[in-house]
């Protein structure tokens, strides 16, 4: 068996890997590259290995830097199954016809400057292809191996990171030999809410794990959840907006969780709350149809109340008028919007009115790529300019790291420490100076020498 990175080595998105073996090409996830305009142009440049020859593709969750060049992937002619967990299956066209929208609208608002009739500027990919892609899925259950082929059998297993989220295991017969490869996916911490907890396979020959956050500890979350009320209560007497960017999937439904338990505790019943979010009722109506891969705990708390869902003054905003309106309110609301990472969507327009005033707090819960506003207002620029305005920053910013979709070094740590006999580890996913501290804590704890490929890097397993 073969296995070549061809996305998130050094870096936490595009995540793209080849697995030859038995005669077979498998891709495992095909995502999108996010940062700097410079990084995020590489998705529309060809793949690095020849597309027709894939057999298959196998997609670990429905985050976009998972998924989001397989329309790019269909546009250069891979027509064939991708197989992924059924309830990954029903967010992916959410994930996808948002990404296609934005792109088509960004393909727009580009080509408006060149004034000689021509599209010079193209999206990166449509609506239509992502029908292509959608054709294509094929719907798995967690811990149910399948044959994909003589030879080949594909199982998932939960990865707790966001509904659907899976770690892939591989496992080849060729020639009398079997190997057996793991993907980690995504790893999510314990005791994430809503979601049960990541599902180690027993054994490997190779790890692929990522390490996101392979150099670092969280905090509890006790002391988060803590702090989050503090800065909610602070926002309040000054009179200010609490503005909190957030991926639609997984973050999102994951605050509405903690709203719903500390409604009383928090004095949420105060406050304006907005989900302003396109996305976010589809990928809600889609987390309401999967409530059997809840964990105990969100099952109770999905029948009680307030329902994490409908929180009382909890308005989805889909509109662009009913966004815009928010806008009018100068304090008193508690915004939730896309993107995560603040490199598009409509956070950025109540940045834009938020950032220059004192009484405003911005919330920043989850992870914050290199290249994306996200980092560099959490690195501390004084200044930015949004839709032409040049803003002096003000906002207090806070850095919410107990509430990750990912868990820490510790984490990792321990999951890996499930596989017996401490297997062969590769370590992708993770910014450098992650993977080399997770190594770094691979071999103090389990005396493993963990490898960090670079891009397309091949492990022979
Ligand atoms: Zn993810």
């Amino acid at each position: 068996m073969k296995v070549t990175v061809f996305g998130a080595a050094g870096a936490v998105t595009g995540s793209c890997h080849l697995v030859e073996a038995a005669g077979k090409r498998l891709l495992l996830d095909c995502g999108m590259i996010q940062g700097s305009k410079v990084e995020e142009a590489k998705n529309a440049l060809p793949f690095d290995f020849d597309v027709k020859s894939i057999d298959a593709v196998i997609l670990s969750h429905a985050h976009i830097d998972h998924c989001g060049r397989l329309p790019v992937l269909a546009q250069y002619g891979y027509h064939g199954p991708i197989y992924t967990h059924r309830a990954t299956a029903d967010l992916l066209p959410v994930m996808l016809e948002d990404a296609a929208s934005l792109a088509e609208m960004d393909a727009e608002r580009r080509n408006r400057f060149h004034k000689d009739g021509h599209n010079h500027h193209k999206p990166l990919f449509t609506r239509h292809d992502v029908g292509q892609v959608v054709r294509q899925l094929e719907r798995l259950d967690y811990r149910k191996p399948l044959t994909l082929f003589p030879g080949v059998t594909v199982t998932l297993q939960d990865a707790g990171h966001i509904l659907g989220s899976a770690s892939v295991r591989i496992v080849t017969e060729d020639a009398g030999e079997t190997r057996t490869l793991v993907f980690s996916g995504d790893i999510g911490p314990l005791n994430t809410p809503i979601l049960a907890d990541p599902d180690p396979f027993p054994s490997a020959d190779l790890v692929l794990m990522e390490s996101t956050y392979g150099g670092r500890l969280h905090r509890e979350r006790a002391a988060t959840v803590q702090e989050m009320g503090e800065i909610f209560d602070a926002a309040w007497k000054a009179g200010g907006n609490i503005l909190i960017p957030a991926f639609a999937v997984g973050r999102s439904q994951e605050l509405l969780y903690w709203f719903a338990k500390h409604y009383e505790d928090w004095n949420l019943g105060r406050w304006r709350i907005f989900m302003d979010s396109p996305m976010a009722s589809k990928v809600i109506e889609v987390y309401d149809r999967h409530e059997e891969l809840f964990d105990d705990d969100a099952k109770v708390m999905f029948h009680g109340k307030p329902h994490p869902f409908h929180l009382p003054n909890l308005k989805y905003t889909t509109d662009v008028e009913d966004s815009k309106a928010i806008n009018e309110h100068n304090g008193g609301c508690i915004i939730i919007a896309g993107s995560g990472m603040c490199n598009g969507g409509r956070i950025r327009h109540h940045l834009r009115h938020n950032l220059g005033s004192a009484k405003n707090h911005i919330l920043f819960v989850g992870y914050q790529s290199v290249g994306t506003l996200g980092r560099l207002l959490v690195d501390g620029i004084d200044s930015v300019k949004l839709f032409g305005d040049d803003i002096k920053i003000k906002a207090h910013r806070h850095t919410i790291g107990g509430l990750s979709a990912h868990t820490d070094q510790a984490g990792l740590l321990e999951w890996y420490g499930a596989y017996s006999g401490h297997p062969r580890i590769a370590l992708v996913h993770g910014e450098d100076d992650a993977r080399k501290a997770c190594a770094l804590a691979l071999k103090m704890r389990f005396d493993v020498d963990a490898q960090i490929p670079a891009y397309a890097e091949t492990l022979s397993v």
